[in-house]
C-alpha cells in the first residue's frame, strides 16, 4: 500500500482487497490525505486477528505520530510493526530481494515528501524441457542456463542458452510520484517505468497556483512521463476546483500519448501496457 488517506480501509473492503495480504505500507509524506487513514487501519488489522508483522516505511516524525496514537487507541496490537525510517532527503533502496527492488526518491513538496519506484529484477529464462533432456543437462546446471549461460557437455561441446531456453518474461516497474512540484531532473531517476503515476493536481492555466502550492499540472506530469521513457502515465490527485476530470487527460496527451485517467477504484494491469 502506498499512502493511506482517510477511509482507505473502508475502500479496501469495498474493493474486496484482503487486509490479510497487506504486508508493506509506504507513506510518502505527512499530509492528512496521505497519512490519516493509517492509525485506523492498524486498529482494524488487530480486529481482524492479524498476527505476525507488518512493515511500515515512514519518516521518523511519522513513526512518532503513529506510535503516539497507538499508545492511546491501539494498545497491545497482536502483531508486530516493523518500522523502516525513510531518509526524506536522499534517495535510498528500501527493499532489495531476488525479485524486486524498491527505491525512494525525494520530491519537492510543502513538507518533506518521497516518491517510490518498484522494479522487478530481470527474470530467469524459461527452460525448454525437451532440449535440456535431450542434451542431458544436470539439475545443478539449470540455474546458470536460466541466466543465459551456455551449457558445456562433458565432451566439451558448447550448447548456447538460446537452444535450451526461451526468452525470459518481461520485468515490470511502477513509479509512484505523490505530491510534488515539477522536478526537471526527476525523469532521469525513474529508469523507464512501465507505469508512472505522477500527481496532476492542476491544469496548466493555473501553473502559478501549482507552483505556489508545490503541486504539478497535468502538462508537467506528462513531461516527466515523456522524459523518463515511461510506457504509460497514470494521472491523479485532482484539485476539487475542477468538475471535469477528463480535462487532465486532454492536457497530458498533448505531450505524452499513453495517459490513463485515474479514478477511485481503478485497477490497472501493468502487464497489458
Ligand atoms: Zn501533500
Amino acid at each position: 500500500m502506498i499512502d493511506c488517506g482517510e477511509g482507505a480501509q473502508q475502500q479496501m473492503q469495498r474493493m474486496h482487497l484482503r487486509l490479510s495480504r497487506l504486508n508493506h505500507i509506504f507513506i510518502s509524506h505527512l499530509h492528512g490525505d496521505h497519512y490519516l487513514g493509517l492509525p485506523g487501519l492498524l486498529g482494524t488489522l488487530a480486529l481482524h486477528g492479524r498476527t505476525g508483522s507488518i512493515n511500515i516505511y515512514i519518516s521518523a516524525e511519522g513513526k512518532e505520530a503513529t506510535e503516539r496514537f497507538n499508545s492511546y487507541f491501539n494498545r497491545g496490537l497482536p502483531y508486530e510493526i516493523v518500522w523502516h525510517i525513510t531518509d526524506m532527503k536522499h534517495s535510498e533502496i528500501l527493499i532489495d530481494t531476488e525479485a524486486l527492488t524498491v527505491k525512494s526518491i525525494p520530491l519537492n513538496h510543502r513538507v518533506r515528501c518521497i516518491g517510490f519506484v518498484f522494479a522487478e529484477k530481470p527474470k530467469p529464462r524459461h527452460i525448454i524441457r525437451e532440449m535440456t533432456d535431450y542434451h542431458q543437462v544436470p539439475v545443478s546446471q539449470m540455474q546458470y542456463i536460466k541466466r543465459g549461460e551456455p551449457f558445456v557437455k562433458p565432451d566439451g561441446t558448447v550448447i548456447p542458452a538460446e537452444m535450451l531456453t526461451r526468452e525470459a518474461s518481461p520485468s515490470y516497474s511502477y513509479a509512484h510520484i505523490s505530491d510534488t512540484k515539477y522536478i526537471p531532473g526527476l525523469a532521469t531517476m525513474l529508469e523507464s517505468p512501465t507505469l508512472l503515476y505522477h500527481e496532476t493536481t492542476y491544469l496548466q492555466h493555473e501553473q502559478e497556483l501549482a507552483d505556489e502550492r508545490y503541486h504539478s499540472t497535468a502538462h508537467e506530469a506528462a513531461m516527466v512521463a515523456r522524459d523518463s521513457g515511461a510506457h504509460a502515465l497514470l494521472t491523479g490527485h485532482y484539485s476539487s476546483r475542477y468538475t471535469d476530470d477528463s480535462l487532465f487527460k486532454e492536457e497530458a496527451v498533448e505531450v505524452f500519448p499513453h495517459v490513463i485517467l485515474n479514478r477511485e477504484g481503478l485497477a490497472v494491469d501493468i502487464t497489458q501496457l
